[in-house]
């Protein structure tokens, strides 16, 4: 049973390698211009485990107390990446300047001044990425596209943050003509801050879901959970 699960998840990871690799390819981009995210939210620790073993060195969570426990137990994989992709509240910024390597959630000036405050001085500095509400949601975290270069030009300011991109969930229930044309405003935008930023590289999107065409609209980072892990209990 352990040992199903656990070929499964080495299974699944390169399936989604594979599906990157094709969908790069059909858009005419490299696959080594996509990095994958493995969501390992509500997941234990061994599979993150099998995850690494089976070569995944980048691992994303949403849940600050959660996700602590899983970095602290997981020290020793001194060569882990770890990417906060969940909501931020300004009595939990501590937490993710001193334990992460991301936070690709950033949406507001007074997070990203404590974040730049709280990362201890002997860490390279936080990488981030402005999240934006694309499809103007209201149970979505983020900004909209015009507070984007303001935002920016705040975070370009703060010694111990680095501007890496944008990161944007966008919705699930658009038809594919809207989908694409949320994913085409997320890529000018990208393209404009890449102008202004010179550390600016990464488009964070797609999901499980939505790969095929977030790869096509020019993603740099997918963020892959349920089909690298399996469902979550909800
Ligand atoms: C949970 C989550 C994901 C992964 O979603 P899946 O559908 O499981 O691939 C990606 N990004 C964010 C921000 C998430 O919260």
């Amino acid at each position: 049973m352990v040992e199903n699960l656990h070929s499964n998840i080495a299974d699944r990871l390169e399936f989604a390698r594979q599906q990157i690799a094709d969908f790069a390819s059909l858009a005419g981009r490299q696959s080594s211009d996509v990095k994958l995210v493995a969501v390992s939210k509500t997941k234990p620790i061994d599979a993150i485990i099998t995850a690494y073993h089976a070569g995944q060195r980048c691992f994303a969570e949403n849940y600050v107390q959660e996700a602590v426990e899983k970095i602290q137990a997981l020290s020793n994989y001194s060569d882990i990446e770890w990417h906060f992709i969940g909501p931020l509240q300004s009595n939990k910024t501590r937490l993710v300047a001193e334990n992460f390597a991301w936070c690709q959630t950033l949406d507001r000036e007074k997070i990203a001044k404590r974040l730049d405050q709280q990362r201890p001085s002997n860490l390279p500095p936080l990488n981030v990425c402005i999240q934006i509400n694309i499809d103007d949601e209201d149970t979505k975290a983020g900004i909209a596209i015009d507070d984007v270069l303001p935002l920016a030009k705040s975070i370009n300011s703060l010694e111990k943050l680095r501007l890496r991109g944008i990161m944007s969930i966008p919705s699930a229930n658009t038809n594919l003509q809207d989908q694409m044309h949320s994913f085409h405003k997320l890529k000018q935008i990208f393209e404009e801050l890449r102008l202004i930023y010179a550390d600016v590289d990464t488009l964070s999107l797609g999901m499980s879901n939505d790969l095929e065409n977030a790869i096509a609209a020019g993603s740099t980072m997918v963020r892959i959970g349920t089909a690298i892990f399996g469902a979550r209990n909800k």
